[in-house]
């Protein structure tokens, strides 16, 4: 049989969960509700579909290897050069070619515990070895669940070659602020690379978020990962970003597939780009769904975590599993946590209002049934 390498052999391959094409099936794509994936119910910018279909005359030919035109308005829009952006098939091929290419075997890879889970797999993979680092516990007042960004700085080892931080995290959330972020860089050593997984950072609006993209020109082994299939709503397009410094950045260009993203997400994402109203528009309608849909969950007396992105962490108790499945059984789909370590907990997406609406008189006959 093949022999698989040392990281390999220790992974199983990935679990979707629900069977959604047969779920979609029986219950049919309009009634189904979909909250299972952190997904944008609002779907994207109406100029991205009409760039996908304006790109049907030329689906014989290759896309442009280097993305250039999507690479230029992604430049214009931070205010970087071209060269400090690689393109990825979503952010999870971009998180994954990190650890391929700065950690092997013998070295050191750290996040925390309930950080987002291709850490752990790209680290896997790499054959590198992973340091968990704890995270903050429950039961804190402050940003329960979140990083706790000093130990992961005191994790840091001479071994250690890569860091993975996610603001705000999937699955738990939560995020942190400038001086944390100020703070944290400041304690980790320049040779270590240090990666922000920002897929959920267009919909943090409170004010004590920060990106790390303004520190880009401060720190030379700082990396930030965007994505188009949160807050723009192009997941089907697999389409992702990195920014770093130019020379980091070259050295993945070395990996990369040349033609990894293709014509069609070219073409969406770089209209989507242009349609500042349609990402500003989905950005404040989940805000304000989030908070209803948080508060509605807290009047059922469950527990909420705090949230900046497009889906919350709710503490269901010992009772989590049944509920779960009895929301599928009725096609409501939600994302268990067990694979986290978080078994009373299921992470539910914000949706429209409908749809916010649809699960909450789910949730109250089932809740309503086990008193
Ligand atoms: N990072 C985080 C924190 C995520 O939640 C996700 C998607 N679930 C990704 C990265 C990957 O997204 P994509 O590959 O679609 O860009």
């Amino acid at each position: 049989a093949a022999r698989a390498s040392r990281g390999v052999q220790g992974l199983k391959a990935y679990d979707p969960g629900h069977d959604l094409v047969a779920l979609r099936r029986k219950f049919g794509e309009e009634r189904l509700l979909e909250l299972g994936s952190n997904e944008n119910p609002y779907g994207p910018s109406t100029a991205a579909r009409m760039a996908i279909l304006d790109q049907m005359q030329s689906l014989h030919r290759y896309p442009d290897p280097l993305g250039l035109d999507l690479k230029r308005a992604l430049a214009t829009l931070h205010g970087v050069d071209t060269g400090a952006i690689l393109l990825g098939n979503g952010s999870h091929e971009l998180l994954m070619q990190l650890a391929q290419v700065f950690a092997g075997p013998g070295d050191e890879v750290v996040y925390s515990q309930y950080g987002f889970a291709v850490f752990a797999l790209a680290t896997q993979c790499a054959g590198a070895s992973a340091r968990v680092v704890p995270a903050r516990t429950r039961d804190r007042a402050d940003m329960p669940l979140g990083h706790d960004l000093d130990a992961i700085a005191a994790a840091i080892t001479p071994a250690t070659r890569l860091v993975y931080v996610a603001n705000p995290n999937n699955p738990t959330g939560t995020w942190f602020g400038v001086d944390a972020l100020d703070a944290f860089l400041a304690k980790v050593p320049p040779e270590v690379i240090v990666v922000f997984d920002e897929a959920y950072a267009e919909m943090a609006v409170a004010p004590d978020y920060a990106s790390a993209l303004g520190r880009l020109g401060r720190h030379g082994n700082l990396v930030v990962t965007r994505t188009f299939s949160k807050a723009y709503g192009l997941a089907g397009l697999r389409v992702g970003y990195l920014l770093a410094a130019p020379g980091l950045v070259a050295v993945m260009e070395r990996v990369r597939e040349s033609f990894n993203v293709n014509g069609p997400a070219l073409a969406a994402c770089e209209a989507a780009l242009d349609d500042a109203a349609h990402l500003d528009s989905c950005v404040r309608r989940n805000a304000v769904e989030r908070d209803a849909l948080a508060q509605a969950l807290q009047r059922r007396g469950l527990r909420v975590f705090p949230s900046q992105t497009n889906f919350l962490l709710v503490e269901f108790g010992p009772q989590t599993a049944l509920i779960e499945s009895a929301l599928v059984a009725q096609g409501v789909v939600l994302r268990p946590m067990g694979g986290y370590g978080l078994p009373d907990c299921l992470r539910i997406t914000v949706g429209t209002a409908d749809e916010n609406q649809r699960l909450l008189a789910a949730l109250d006959a089932l809740l309503d049934l086990s008193d």
